[in-house]
């Protein structure tokens, strides 16, 4: 127990504040047995865990926020002190961050139809999220996304994920990359903002661009009463409900509730080459 060889290659954490954090770590789980079943290198040793402390984070290399309420996952972070060290892991170790749900909420920079007064953000995406975009009369449903980032390289079909949105939110804005904070943003009564983001352009040039990329969108819904529908990019052409933005990745429904592993394998790849990058500079 505990030599150096036993150490883990790569420590994935799970905020487990609030929500469906062993949902997750189950599903992690079920990923690594896929690429250790289907990459030629030798297994990586995988550490998976429950985040609840500040030193439970320094020992991650990255990590997941589940899908919960995000109003009870961000009161808890602050009485655990817990919301810094979120921010620093996020914004200046910039390390592999993904968000469901709750979890996307928390990573974007703005955030619309909060408690007065209830919401504290992480931050790390330059977007603006509409909390339960869709409504109470359908809170929940199922869909079908067509996921190109799970599409092989060989250009192999892929079957659609089967997404669950749970009083989702969605992005509704993608804000411009702005190194301080997204003030223009704090003008409506509900809508808040995180606070100033690291502004340390060499790890931002190591870890990838810094734009915004739409990864998912569902189709075929328009928006529900949202004021802000009319300021949507485009809103033809459906709701944008999953973005990455260098070491940041949000979706708006609930994969580790599917039994799907497929967005955890690839996310899990994109975790290693983050930590292999980090390692060869370091
Ligand atoms: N509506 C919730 C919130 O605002 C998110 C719901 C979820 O994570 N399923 O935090």
């Amino acid at each position: 127990m505990g030599s150096i060889s036993e150490a883990p290659d790569v420590t994935v954490g799970v905020l487990a504040l609030q929500g469906a954090f062993s949902e997750h770590l189950q599903l992690l789980r079920q990923a690594e047995q896929v690429l250790a079943a289907t990459t030629p290198a030798p297994p990586r040793k995988w550490a998976f865990l429950e985040v609840r402390t500040e030193a439970e984070l320094a020992s991650c290399d990255a990590l997941v926020i589940p899908g919960g309420e995000s109003t009870a996952i961000s009161l808890v972070a602050e009485r655990s002190n817990m919301l810094d060290p979120l921010r620093d892991f996020v914004k200046q170790a910039r390390k592999p961050t993904w968000g469901t749900c709750a979890g996307l909420i928390l990573l974007a920079e703005s955030a619309n139809r909060t408690k007065k007064g209830g919401q504290e953000l992480i931050g790390g995406l330059d977007v603006r999220v509409n909390r339960n975009h869709f409504g109470r009369q359908t809170e929940s449903f199922q869909a079908n996304l067509d996921l190109d980032f799970l599409k092989k390289s060989d250009g192999g079909s892929e079957a659609p994920f089967r997404a669950i949105f749970i009083r989702a939110p969605v992005v509704e804005r993608l804000l411009p990359h702005m190194p301080g904070v997204q003030e223009g943003e704090a003008k409506t009564g509900e809508t808040v903002i995180a606070p100033s983001r690291s502004t340390d352009q060499s790890l931002i040039s190591t870890i990838g661009g810094a734009e915004v990329e739409v990864m998912a969108i569902l189709p075929g819904r328009t928006a529900t009463l949202s004021h802000e529908a009319k300021e949507k990019l485009d809103a033809e052409a459906g709701d944008i409900v999953a973005v990455r933005q260098a070491n940041v990745f949000g979706t708006s429904f609930h994969p580790e509730l599917t039994g799907d592993p497929r967005i955890h394998t690839w996310w899990l790849e994109q975790v290693i080459d983050a930590v292999e990058k980090r390692r060869a500079l370091a």
